[in-house]
């Protein structure tokens, strides 16, 4: 891995403020993400994940502390940064194929060569032939497998990924996590994912970061180091001698009770 930091938060502290009254999000929470890495997150429901993602993704302004990617101040959403959440946001009135350039018009590129890479990665990602079909005629695994492959076609080099299987059964889920993380290793891509299922983050992850309830900051972190194969692939890991170990840890350190639930 290389030791290039590609997102590096610093103190970051984050509230809401409503008719309702005010909720501290987060609290001086420090992270730093190095280029490459996949990284997860994972803590109570409700903590602050989804925020975090919202503030290094330039969709929420930074109240208090320091968001930086690839070394600059966070100001705005940028090509930099592909997002992928729980719900696919596909429109449905519009095809595969021009879900998939969406992105892509957004950000003016309208050239012979992103149409291209449209195709093709819809292509590679085993959706060749539905270019033309509407997302209601999609599984829910191939719906979120077009949203992927939106996001990628902008070529993004820090992917955030929030729940992005939590809506799916556990056989596309492990098939879509096998894909995703293989895509994202392939193009040295930067990932990081937020996740509430623990088997999901050791089995995809360099590290996993494990967050206090509300307001968030950083609990524990855990380096994941796993006996496997040369292939690394969601499913081997789950075999890997030591998977057993950093679950139960990573558990207890989450600290969730039945009165929390
Ligand atoms: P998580 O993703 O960890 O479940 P969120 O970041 O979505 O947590 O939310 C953290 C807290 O902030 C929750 O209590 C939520 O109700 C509150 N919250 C989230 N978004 C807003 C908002 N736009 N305005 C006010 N409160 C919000
Ligand atoms: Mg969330």
């Amino acid at each position: 891995m290389s030791s290039t930091e590609k997102i590096r938060i610093d103190g970051l502290s984050h509230t809401y403020y409503t008719a309702r009254g005010e909720t501290a999000v987060l609290r001086d929470l420090s992270l730093a993400v190095a280029e490459g890495e996949f990284c997860s997150l994972v803590g109570p429901s409700g903590c602050g994940k989804s925020t975090l993602l919202g503030l290094i993704a330039g969709l929420t302004p930074v109240q208090d502390g320091r968001v930086l990617v690839n070394g600059a101040p966070v100001h705005g959403p940028t090509r930099e940064i592909g997002l992928l959440l729980q719900r696919d946001h596909l429109f449905e009135w519009r095809t595969v194929l021009k879900n998939v350039k969406l992105g892509l018009e957004i950000q003016g590129q309208r050239s012979a060569e992103s149409r291209g890479r449209a195709h093709q990665l819809l292509t590679t990602y085993g959706l060749a032939g539905f270019e033309q079909h509407y997302p209601d005629q999609l599984s829910g695994g191939m719906r979120q497998r077009v949203a992927l492959i939106r996001t990628l076609a902008t070529d993004p080099d820090v992917l955030l990924l929030d729940e992005p299987f939590a809506a799916l059964d556990y056989q596309t889920k492990l098939v879509l996590e096998r894909e995703v993380q293989g895509i994202i290793r392939a193009n040295g891509k930067t990932a990081l994912l937020v996740t509430h299922d623990i088997e999901e983050a050791i089995s995809m992850s360099d590290r996993v970061v494990v967050l206090t309830g509300r307001p968030a900051s950083v609990k524990q972190v855990y380096d994941i180091a796993l006996t496997l194969p040369a292939e690394r692939t969601p499913l081997g890991a789950r075999n890997a001698p030591e998977f057993r170990s950093y679950c139960n840890a990573i558990w207890d350190s989450l600290d969730i009770y039945l009165r929390d639930v």
